[in-house]
């Protein structure tokens, strides 16, 4: 069977991957065998997530009745049912449930309607407590299949720790030394500063991500922190690109997340705060892309881009942008200037004679009728180019593990 959860924390505290942790205890405890447990996550843009829009599934043997009882039970101890937002949802299914609807919430929107007709339709038992949206989650987690899957584990502190963490900085930099690029997103080198662990009240001190247990057991093997209370390893479709969908600019659906190839229409600018912005045209329109303040470095390259330059963006759309998370730079336009003739006389530039009148010497009086043309050197190289690891999303695939597969237009323009 699986075993659905989604929905159970608030921003005061709790992680439903901990309450995952803690059942998965109790179930084995109860002779239920556990074989399996996967963090999955959904569309990065759902208003109704507390944080990272995370549910988690645990696949295991035995009797789904007393399942449900101690998953229940686990649930009614553990979440934070006085947050308004938190609604849990339960979800045990003895068969596959449609990997469609894994691919409708990682990528667009589900109603609670939906994963309930998708639950009926399985004969799977399910719960909600309060509007029970945790139901789409639940149901989500468990029809999640994929072949790109990642690893995660996460160290916990008791829930009702709410103090600083404690983490030496050392050590992380050093797991994320000897472990990368097998491991991803330990610490952000480049901005020095730690992304391992949330700024938040709940019970995770840290989490590693990387391809295999393997990986992450070895880098967590270097990390110094205070003492955990729960460990555990999700197999995860964290840092695989599930919820990006391959479009053109006029499809674009606010709050689904996309990849695409087009042609930048203006040069890049630094707005208020920092963020820079420009736009970027297909056969079927043009959109605004952003890359915000906290992509740090990653702007320099936003601001290196030029008119005509080809290019495949990957980002959320949001209130009529694209939020950046990476760009593949495939052909470099080439840019050329026109300036005045120099004098042959005196060799100095001559200026503007009026509009359409070319150019004169304003010493010598010579004339010229053609400009200069001066192919200026471009800075930027073709290439992919990433978000640092402190602004990355969840499920964004770090360029570390490969290049994303080319799309059939970028393929066209080589
Ligand atoms: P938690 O640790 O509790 O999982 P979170 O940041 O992952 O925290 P949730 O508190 O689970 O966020 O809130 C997300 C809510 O949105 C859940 O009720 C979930 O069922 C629902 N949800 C997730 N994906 C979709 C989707 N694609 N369409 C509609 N609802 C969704």
């Amino acid at each position: 069977m699986r075993i659905g959860i989604d929905d159970t924390d608030s921003p005061a505290g709790m992680c439903t991957t901990y309450l995952g942790a803690v059942l998965i205890c109790r179930l084995n405890e109860a002779g239920i065998n556990v074989t399996g447990q996967r963090l999955i996550r959904l569309n990065p843009n759902i208003i109704y997530k507390t944080r990272g829009n995370a549910a988690i599934c645990i696949e295991a043997d035995g009797d789904p009745d007393t399942a449900f009882r101690i998953a229940s039970a686990c649930i009614e101890e553990l979440a934070e049912f006085s947050e308004e937002k938190t609604n849990p949802g339960l979800v045990i299914s003895e068969t596959a449930l449609p990997v469609s609807f894994y691919l409708q919430a990682v990528s667009g929107f589900c109603t609670i309607e939906e994963a309930e007709a998708v639950c009926h339709a399985a004969g799977a038992r399910f719960r909600k407590w309060k509007n029970g949206r945790g139901i789409v989650g639940a149901t989500a987690a468990i029809a999640a299949e994929q072949n790109d899957m990642t690893a995660e584990i996460l160290v916990y502190r008791a829930p009702n720790d709410k103090g600083v963490r404690t983490v030496d900085k050392d050590s992380l930099f050093r797991a994320e030394a000897e472990t990368f690029p097998h491991t991803w997103d330990t610490v952000d080198t480049e901005n020095d500063c730690i992304v391992c662990f949330p700024h938040t009240p709940d019970p995770v001190i840290f989490g590693i991500r990387g391809e295999s247990p393997e990986w992450v057991t070895k880098a967590r093997s270097y990390v110094l922190s205070q003492e955990p209370v729960l460990e555990i390893i999700y197999s995860t479709n964290q840092g695989t690109d599930a919820h990006l969908i391959d479009g053109e600019i006029a499809s674009l659906v606010d709050g689904c997340s996309y990849r695409f190839t087009g042609t930048v229409s203006d040069t890049p600018k630094t707005g208020c705060g920092g963020h820079v912005s420009f736009l970027v045209t297909d056969s079927s329109g043009e959109v605004r892309c952003m890359a915000y303040e906290p992509t740090k470095g990653f702007r320099d390259i936003i601001r290196a881009l030029a008119p005509g330059d080809l290019i495949t963006v990957c980002g959320s759309y949001k209130n009529e942008s694209i939020n950046l998370e990476k760009i593949h730079v495939i052909t470099c336009a080439e840019i050329i200037l026109h300036r005045p003739p120099v004098c042959p006389t005196c060799g100095k530039r001559m200026t503007s004679d009026g509009a359409d009148k070319g150019w004169k010497c304003r010493r010598c009086k010579t004339r010229g009728d053609e400009p200069d043309i001066i192919r200026e050197s471009r800075t930027l190289s073709p290439g992919w180019y990433e978000v640092p690891p402190s602004a990355r999303r969840h499920l964004a695939k770090p360029l570390c593990r490969g290049l994303p597969p080319i799309g059939r237009k970028e393929r066209q323009s080589e």
